[in-house]
């Protein structure tokens, strides 16, 4: 809760929408542990205990650390179809007491061998499991839809897959393709086919790229090709140049999922909250501002808690917060109905 600028606003019980958020970085470490727990019981995994390998309070990840966090540990302990359904279930559930009233989850398709899941199967679970949350709920206030990533380490069939599946899925829940991964690696230019066949052949299918995440990341040269993908949306846009954020502007309406607590725990801007982008972006009217957690479980920022961030540092009152949720609801990939049952129960001040 924050008074600054106006009434209180209890952060928590404020309706919020959530677009950029993985799965798999989103389970919290207590939810991992049950996991592990059960799994040791029945002699299924050798892997440490994962609150000795992700300490509670430890939320220091950065680009070199947190990626084989997830090849190394998350992806082998969750890594069949009750342990997913488990862990995604848990998401949900912490999203909505979070007050989340919308989220698009995000993953890369991952097939698990040894439990002999394809990755149609794996995604498939997912959805199954946010229908079995929705049913659970007598009128559930969260609505959960998928949005499936590439990973830049994907070859380009395997983009093709991911492209397919989304494709194969669009029926069942899933809303949008994403480009995620080490921004570290390059030859992206790889997928250009794959996302302009999603743009050409599924123009219902949303669009949004991890976008200038790390200097490595941040060429002109990537940058101009991923805007050339005509994404919806695109994420953290960090290491942008002027000319960048001109053309960003110019093509109107785009979706800014920005992840505060994620960079600044990651060390991915220089310094605090106060010097985070938001501040140059939120009030710009050509582009959409969406405050996002990205990876809840590992940066331990609940989007209740993003929201109270910007108020506090950046001085947004009530009205500022209400209207930023609101803006939000524009760039959602879930569709006009899901859009007016927003506008129906968001706060207007
Ligand atoms: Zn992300």
């Amino acid at each position: 809760m924050t008074s600054i600028g106006g009434p209180v606003v209890d952060f928590r019980a404020l309706p919020k929408i959530e677009l950029h958020a993985h799965l798999s970085g989103s389970i919290s470490r207590q939810c991992l542990h049950d996991v592990w727990l059960k799994k040791k019981e029945v002699g299924e995994t050798d892997l440490q205990d994962p609150l000795i390998e992700m300490p509670l309070g430890k939320h220091d990840y950065d680009l070199n650390t947190f990626f084989p966090l997830f090849s190394k540990y998350i992806y082998n302990l969750v890594n069949d179809a009750w342990s997913l359904t488990f862990t995604t279930l848990s998401v949900l559930r912490d999203f909505a007491d979070d007050g989340v009233v919308y989220l698009e989850l995000r993953t890369t398709p991952r097939a698990m061998p040894h439990a002999g899941l394809t990755k149609a199967q794996y995604v498939q679970t997912i959805l199954d499991a946010i229908a079995t949350f929705e049913a659970e709920t007598p009128t559930p206030s969260l609505r959960t839809r998928l949005i499936l990533s590439i990973d830049r380490r994907n070859t380009l069939p395997e983009a093709r897959e991911v492209l397919a599946l989304a494709r194969q899925f669009q029926p069942h829940g899933v809303v949008g393709l994403d480009l995620c991964g080490d921004p570290a690696r390059g030859g992206i230019e790889v997928f250009a086919p794959v996302f302009e066949e999603a743009r050409r052949d599924v123009p219902d299918l949303g669009i949004t790229l991890h976008f200038a995440e790390a200097a490595a990341s941040g060429t002109e040269e990537e940058l101009t090709m991923l805007l050339g993908w005509r994404p919806d949306r695109i994420g953290h846009v960090i290491h942008v140049s002027e000319a960048v954020r001109a053309a960003i502007i110019a093509r109107g309406d785009m979706g800014l999922e920005l992840c505060l607590s994620c960079n600044v725990h990651a060390g991915m801007i220089c310094g605090g909250f106060e010097s985070h982008h938001f501040g140059e972006w939120w009030q710009v009217k050509e582009t959409v501002v969406v405050l996002s957690t990205d990876d809840v479980g590992i940066f331990g920022s609940p989007l209740s808690n993003e929201y109270a961030l910007v108020a506090e540092h950046f001085g947004l009152v009530r009205a500022d917060i209400c209207a930023l949720v609101r803006r939000g609801v524009d760039v959602i990939f879930g569709g006009d109905k899901e859009k007016q049952r927003l506008r129906g129960i968001l706060w207007s001040e």
